[in-house]
């Protein structure tokens, strides 16, 4: 009870999210990747908060200005946009991470009246060359800041935001640690929940939460859901809670989500040691864990290395529609789990829990196929 209080509090950041943004009085930036430095925002004294569309499933003003055969995360930020639903927010950060983001950028930019429009390049391949690309792009975003924000970043700031970013997560994997055990102390769904506050841009509250929450769930046993069979999610963004609560109605439990809202957000850490800039560069593009990255096997090992801390016995692949990334390196990351002997199931899906019935139909025979039920 104490810990679903507390879960429930963390939650609670990214649900009030819009007040608690509003009553903090400062301005906020809005970022949809994970390769966008938050760092660099926080050292400037601004908010940086994700955009997740997830208020605008129904997206008919975004379906106006872009194609309807684009995946629809990018469709409801558009419509989230186009309504002003972060109207505490008058800018923006997209970075060039697929060709629905780059025609997201133009549509924002020349339609939503926003005063802040910046794009992000990002390279696709990774070694030394892209990563002195990268420092440019992160020097450039900066000055891009100081020059429309009338403010100066300095290197102090950046440290500190650094710390900062590096203990939210250090927290989360160390929530995310406990899960590794026979008996996981939260559910797929309470994950969720937890990384999406995280993501606020609220990051002094979210750590004293979610330090709070560590001390409780490290002294925690879930013994009910001991003997459940253990599936980890793996994909771009997702938060369908709809499906996550399908797949833990039957017999099983998501211990682990290798997504840009789970584990792809927050591994890893920022070198404290080397200089701000170049740190930050080195650290987003040594994560090189989503499908638009060039490297598929080094996508494999993460995954792989994943199924193994979290002793992973299937996967559940989703993509969203129309997302190329995922729906093309599914095939690769398929036909490597296959030589390890690793279930794995395909689900393309939209936003809208519209297909939940066919998906369960789905989940059931491949759990099913498993000899679970
Ligand atoms: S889900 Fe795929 S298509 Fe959509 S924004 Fe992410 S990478 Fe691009």
């Amino acid at each position: 009870m104490i810990l679903d209080n507390l879960i429930e509090e963390i939650a609670n950041i990214h649900k009030n999210r819009q007040n608690l943004i509003k009553s903090a009085n400062k301005r906020a930036l809005g970022w949809l990747s994970i390769y966008t430095p938050e760092e660099i925002v926080y050292a400037a004294g601004i908010i940086p908060f994700r955009i997740t569309g997830e208020t605008r499933t129904e997206t008919p003003k975004a379906g106006g200005h872009m194609h309807r055969n684009i995946c629809p995360y990018v469709l409801s930020c558009l419509e989230e946009g186009l309504d002003r639903v972060n109207d505490f927010s008058d800018g923006v950060i997209i970075a060039n991470a697929c060709d629905a983001r780059l025609a997201l950028y133009d549509v924002w930019k020349y339609f939503l009246n926003m005063d802040f429009v910046h794009m992000l390049d990002l390279p696709k391949q990774i070694d030394s060359s892209t990563k002195d690309y990268f420092v440019h792009e992160i020097y450039h975003l900066m000055e891009a800041i100081e020059d429309h924000y009338n403010c100066k970043i300095k290197e102090d700031d950046l440290s500190n935001a650094i710390n900062l970013c590096n203990e939210t997560r250090m927290l989360l994997q160390n929530i995310y640690e406990l899960r590794k055990k026979p008996s996981p102390p939260i559910t797929g769904i309470q994950a969720l929940d937890i990384v999406k506050s995280s993501m606020t841009g609220l990051k002094k509250e979210f750590n004293t939460k979610a330090s709070r929450l560590l001390e409780k769930l490290e002294k925690s046993d879930m013994d009910s859901i001991k003997e459940k069979h253990r599936v980890m999610i793996c994909g771009g963004f997702f938060d369908h809670t709809h499906i996550i609560e399908l797949i833990e109605k039957m017999d099983a439990i998501v211990v682990c989500e290798d997504l840009s809202n789970g584990i792809k957000y927050f591994e890893g850490r920022v070198d404290i040691m080397k200089e701000p800039v170049k740190a930050l560069s080195d650290y987003y593009l040594e994560k090189a864990t989503c499908a638009r990255m060039a490297d598929s096997e080094k996508r494999f090992n993460h995954m792989w290395q994943l199924i193994e801390d979290y002793n992973v016995q299937s996967v559940i692949y989703i993509s969203l529609k129309f997302c190329d990334s995922n729906l093309i390196d599914f095939y690769y990351q398929k036909k490597r789990l296959y030589e390890r002997d690793i279930p794995v199931l395909l689900i393309e899906t939209e936003r809208t829990p519209t297909n939940l019935e066919q998906i369960r139909t789905r989940i059931q025979a491949f759990l099913e196929s498993m000899g679970l039920f």
